[in-house]
């Protein structure tokens, strides 16, 4: 199980880790469980096994509420509310650690940041294409999350793994929200091993999972019955399937971040439907916001969001930006989508 095909990476992050006084973890915007759950993890794994060196996690934006009783949460900053503080940190940082993304694009103004940092960037991600802004890459597509690439590093690292509760908590966290519960993305009985190991860890894996998916506001639900309701499209010819939300209408529902998480994949539900995206309005009105899905081995939305949307992803989950009103969105997402048909 340890013979992966980074092992000469994983040597060199071990002489950067052994180097290193001051490190600055940082994940994509908008950060989901995997985001916040791998960059926590690797929080109170370095400062469990390096206790000499000042560790910080920073996030373009916050992250949602369901995720904030994971241990190291409360110490997570968000470049948008500490800017200052992130930029004086940044002086004396000598590792950047980069998770769950493979493009300084996908940190926002928080990469503008990081690019006047000297520090080496060591990228841990199972994003498809790397970014060429990074001295150092584990990257392996074929894995669940980032969540379990980094405990391979982990235990790569350590020979076995070291991990207290909260950081099994954590990784477990990203694991299972990465894979709708164990739905996709799982490719290898080592995730499953992975999951093993983590609950012999002392982790209670029904309390994650109640803590994540059973925490949700009452107009959230709301705004879910809302999307179903009266804004799904079906084009059934197409095995197609859209959500549209604009500001007005997430605003009506006292949207708060994270409350989409998840829409995008209701539509794959409906029995012919492979295909799905939610676009939603971004707070300054500049653009939508698209989230791709499809199931199955014949539609990349990796290349779709590429392509169409300046975005990008997984092979079956990508998401990226239309500068344009939702009307004409709609219009060019039908368009692009019976093209292709
Ligand atoms: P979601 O639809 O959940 O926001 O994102 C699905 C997947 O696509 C995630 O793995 C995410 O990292 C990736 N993704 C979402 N938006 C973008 C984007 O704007 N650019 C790129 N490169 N990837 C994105
Ligand atoms: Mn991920």
């Amino acid at each position: 199980m340890l013979s992966h095909p980074w092992s000469a990476g994983v040597a060199r992050l071990k002489a950067l880790l052994g180097e290193a006084r001051r490190c600055l973890i940082v994940s994509h915007v908008n950060p989901d469980g995997d985001a916040v759950g791998s960059s926590l993890a690797a929080w109170g794994y370095l400062r469990a096994a390096f206790p000499a060196m000042e560790v910080l996690v920073a996030f373009p934006n916050r992250f949602p509420d369901f995720l904030s009783w994971i241990e190291g949460a409360d110490r997570a900053v968000s470049y948008l509310d500490s800017r200052e503080a992130v930029h004086t940190y940044l002086q004396g940082c000598d590792l950047l650690l980069c998770l769950d993304f493979n493009d300084l694009a996908r940190l926002e103004a928080l990469g503008e940041a990081l690019t006047a940092c000297a520090a080496p960037r060591v990228l841990i991600d199972h994003h498809l294409r790397r970014g060429e802004e990074f001295d150092l890459v584990l990257s392996d597509p074929s894995a669940s999350s980032t969540s379990e690439l980094l405990y391979r590093v982990i235990v790569a690292l350590e020979g076995k793994p070291l991990l207290s509760k909260g950081i099994a908590e954590a990784l477990y966290t990203g694991l299972m929200t990465d894979t709708g519960s164990f739905s996709f993305s799982v490719n290898t009985p080592d995730t499953f091993r992975m999951a093993a190991d983590l609950m012999e860890l002392g982790i209670d894996k029904n309390e994650v999972a109640a803590r994540v998916y059973d925490s949700y506001s009452e107009s959230r639900m709301r705004l879910l019955g809302y999307c179903l309701q009266s804004q799904m499209r079906l084009l059934p010819e197409r095995g197609a399937a859209y959500i549209s939300l604009s500001r007005e209408e997430m605003d009506s529902f006292n949207f708060q971040p994270g409350d989409t998480e998840g829409f995008v994949n209701y539509p794959l539900s409906i029995r012919g439907i492979t295909l799905s995206a939610l676009l939603t309005e971004a707070t300054d009105k500049t653009h939508i916001r698209v989230s791709l899905r499809s199931k199955g081995k014949d539609i990349s939305v990796n290349d779709m969001a590429r392509k169409h949307f300046n975005g990008g992803g997984h092979f079956n989950a990508a998401g990226g930006k239309y500068f344009d009103t939702m009307e004409n969105c709609k219009a060019y997402l039908e368009k692009i989508w019976n093209e292709s048909c």
